[in-house]
């Protein structure tokens, strides 16, 4: 019996049969580009071995045209295909089933051959595509069918053709970006036929018994996108002309509404699949934010849609299937939605991996395998940095001591996850507590541990992952009742006034204003329908693309809040590459003013004293009840000389190590790292 009926019902396709609801939706992880199939097969191989229903690789462009980037992943010659068998022979021998994306980018290309339907370069993007013929917008069908081909030839179960997000496919659809006049543009009969007959003689090319996915932009979530009529009349065309399934696709690149950040709650678009399912037969996946197995299996259970995909989930956890079918869902390394690893490496030409599994498509470099010599060794500080290392180090049958001063393990984690929009940090924090349990690593909370303790233990290897200590801004008239730190906020929920001024700008800094800006008790990720109408997604059918007209005003602030900084230029510039646009969004709504360019003066009765830039204009009093210092980090590693001078050897690893720019990403990976070395 299992706790998730639905998520483990095989489908039938007629043809063949996928295991279960499962389908492992399409990433870009950079490993697509070069030769680099070897590294594709052993990272597909433990999804597949995880018991994933149908794997969905990242996409593949048909051409060169429809590069991503330069020198993007492409398949269109028997050359490119036959290296593709490592990858399809892997998956297979685990008894999984793989479909190849199709990816042809459009006017998102980042390179100078992009083409698109019109003329028009997006907002995301520095090259203006060139507008296509109407004899070349066939040799793009053409090459999409032949990309279907070769992906058969190298032994894929099928192929994801990508209509959504706002490429190529999905350009043809809108009038914004289809300007044309031939039969590829005009009246919606002609914008919709290029998807039609990509499929319609796809599905003649490969022949019945290869599963074609189609990729549907349900809901574009931008001005001037698809009517809800016209989804539905390209879904059912899309059913006629020979798809096996339809995908679910949310939002273009280019919107400005969040999809799949933190702070969306969990299944918030599924509604918008469930739309679709009374209008065509065929199985429909629906997508985005379903990170743990009892959302799927709720998502399944009210008959949202037939399948489920899971892309960054399984980045964080390769066996999410087999732990949720074998009752061990509790043990599932959760995706928080954080983009750090994943998506922001994506754009910034970096291999993605993920912040709370570093070995994600790192599989053939970083194992943890047994050790040959078995050492005692004591890890200090439970924070993302201790834990990782002690887990590794146990699992490789290390003999380890966990210490903690705190009374609980996870360090700052325990300050992220009370911030609204960042509760995903609970079930980060529950998945280390369950680790540790299920380990041998003998955790010790409440122990502050000094040197010498350390010392007569004896152990061979001390690590120290101690973290960090607020840094000292040393601002005249700090030492005034009305100033806090970030830590007496979050962790020792001092009381703060109405009126605050942030010194700090960084991700705490941002974080503490989210912190301020709400009521207590309240969070970004709670209510679904408050979030929609916050970000302004309405029903399909009641406006083109979901968007509503009009925004409706988020709950007044809680606080009157400024977040200052001494740089000029952009606040949050350093934040997430996908995110930090959202963290500016939100606050810009809850009425945080944001100001850089100043200097501190001052702290006293009268608030917080500034200058501007060269100090030219007169110093301004900010008239508040509080200063809450966020002025970044410095190292805690004060055990290490005492440590080193009595002949131990010690690792210095996460903020105790480099406390600048340091992220949980930086602290788990180090410290994985450091456990496989030893
Ligand atoms: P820490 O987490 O600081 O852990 C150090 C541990 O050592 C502590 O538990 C401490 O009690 C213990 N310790 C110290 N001295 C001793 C001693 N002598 N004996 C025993 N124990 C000791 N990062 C992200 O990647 N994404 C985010 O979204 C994010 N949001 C954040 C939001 C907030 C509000 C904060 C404060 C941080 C956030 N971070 C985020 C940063 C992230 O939490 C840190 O980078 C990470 O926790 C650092 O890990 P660490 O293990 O090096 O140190
Ligand atoms: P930070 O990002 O380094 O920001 C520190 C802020 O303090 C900056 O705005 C800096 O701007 C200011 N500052 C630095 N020295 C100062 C001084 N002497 N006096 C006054 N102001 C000073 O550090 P953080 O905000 O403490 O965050 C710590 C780490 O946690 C970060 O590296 C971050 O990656 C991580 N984190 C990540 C997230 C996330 O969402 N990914 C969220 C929270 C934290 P000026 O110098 O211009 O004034
Ligand atoms: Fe999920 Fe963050 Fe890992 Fe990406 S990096 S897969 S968002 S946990």
């Amino acid at each position: 019996m299992t706790a998730y009926p639905n998520l483990f019902t095989p489908l039938d396709l007629g043809f063949t049969t996928i295991k279960n609801r499962i389908l492992m939706g399409s990433m870009h992880t950079g490993l697509e580009d070069g030769n680099q199939h070897a590294r594709l097969a052993a990272y597909f191989r433990e999804r597949a071995r995880g018991d994933v229903g149908l794997i969905v690789t990242g996409g593949y462009a048909p051409n060169r045209a429809g590069w991503v980037k330069p020198f993007a992943g492409k398949l269109s010659t028997r050359g490119e295909a036959m290296k593709h068998r490592t990858v399809t022979d892997a998956v297979h021998q685990e008894g999984g089933k793989i479909a190849l994306q199709i990816l042809h980018a459009g006017r998102y290309a980042y390179h100078p051959f992009a083409v698109a339907p019109t003329r028009l370069r997006s907002p995301i993007t520095p090259f203006t595509p060139r507008e296509l013929s109407t004899a070349g917008v066939e040799k793009q069908i053409n090459a999409f069918v032949n990309c279907a081909v070769r992906s058969r030839e190298a032994g894929y179960d099928g192929v994801e053709i990508m209509g959504s997000e706002g490429y190529f496919i999905n350009e043809f659809l809108v009038t914004h970006t289809n300007q044309r006049t031939d039969q590829w543009g005009g009246d919606y009969e002609n914008r919709m036929r290029l998807p039609v007959e990509i499929v319609s003689r796809t599905r003649e090319a490969v022949g019945d018994d290869f599963i074609i996915i189609y990729r549907l932009s349900m809901i574009d979530l931008i001005p001037d996108g698809s009517s809800w009529d016209e989804t539905v009349r390209l879904a059912k065309a899309i059913e006629r002309a020979g798809a096996t399934i339809i995908n679910t696709g949310i939002g273009w690149h280019e919107a400005r509404v969040p999809t799949i950040a933190t702070s969306v709650p969990r299944k918030a678009f599924t509604w918008v699949t469930k739309k679709m399912k009374q209008e065509v037969q065929i199985p429909l996946v629906t997508s985005n934010r379903i990170n743990l197995p009892h959302i799927a299996e709720e998502v399944l259970a009210n008959g949202d849609a037939d399948m489920v995909s899971l892309a960054r989930p399984l980045l964080a956890d390769p066996e999410f299937a087999k732990k949720a079918h074998q009752g061990r869902a509790d043990e599932i390394n959760v995706c928080i939605a954080c983009n750090q690893a994943c998506l922001d490496h994506t754009f910034s030409n970096k291999t993605s991996s993920c912040l709370v599994n570093p070995r994600a498509c790192h599989e053939t470099e970083l194992n943890y395998l047994p050790t040959p010599t078995k050492r005692r060794i004591a890890v200090i500080g439970a924070g993302p940095a201790g834990l990782s290392t002690a887990l590794v180090l146990s699992e490789r049958g290390h003999e380890v001591d966990l210490f903690d001063a705190a009374d609980r393990v996870g360090g700052q984690l325990n300050m992220a996850k009370v911030i609204p929009g960042k509760e995903e940090f609970h079930d980060m924090l529950r998945y280390f507590e369950r680790q540790i349990e299920l380990s041998s690593v003998r955790l010790h909370l409440g122990a502050k541990v000094a040197a010498t303790d350390l010392v007569e233990q004896r152990y061979n290897d001390v690590i120290i992952a101690t973290g960090v200590t607020p840094r000292d801004p040393k601002i005249s008239g700090q030492d005034h009742p009305k100033v806090l730190n970030y830590v007496d906020v979050l962790r020792r929920g001092a009381p703060v006034g109405e009126r605050v001024a942030i010194i700090g700008a960084g991700g705490i800094g941002f974080d503490v204003a989210e912190y301020l800006a709400h009521n207590e008790g309240e969070s970004a990720t709670m209510n679904l329908d408050e979030w929609l109408a916050e970000w302004g997604v309405v029903d399909p059918e009641a406006s083109r693309g979901g968007l509503a007209l009009d925004r409706k005003r988020p709950a007044p602030p809680a606080r009157d809040v400024t977040l200052l900084q001494r740089k000029q230029g952009k606040l949050g510039a350093k934040l997430g590459k996908t995110t930090g646009w959202i963290h500016r969004a939100t606050l810009k709504t809850k009425g945080v003013k944001m100001i850089g360019d100043v200097n501190y003066e001052r702290i006293g009765d009268e608030g917080l004293l500034i200058t501007f830039g060269d100090k030219r204009e007169k110093p301004t009093w900010l008239d508040v009840d509080n200063v809450i210092l966020c002025a970044g980090q410095e190292p805690l590693r004060e055990l290490k000389d005492p440590l080193v001078a009595a002949g131990i050897n010690v690792h210095v690893i996460g903020g105790a190590d480099v406390a600048a720019e340091l992220d949980a990403k930086r602290a788990i990976n180090q410290g994985s790292r450091l456990a496989a070395s030893l």
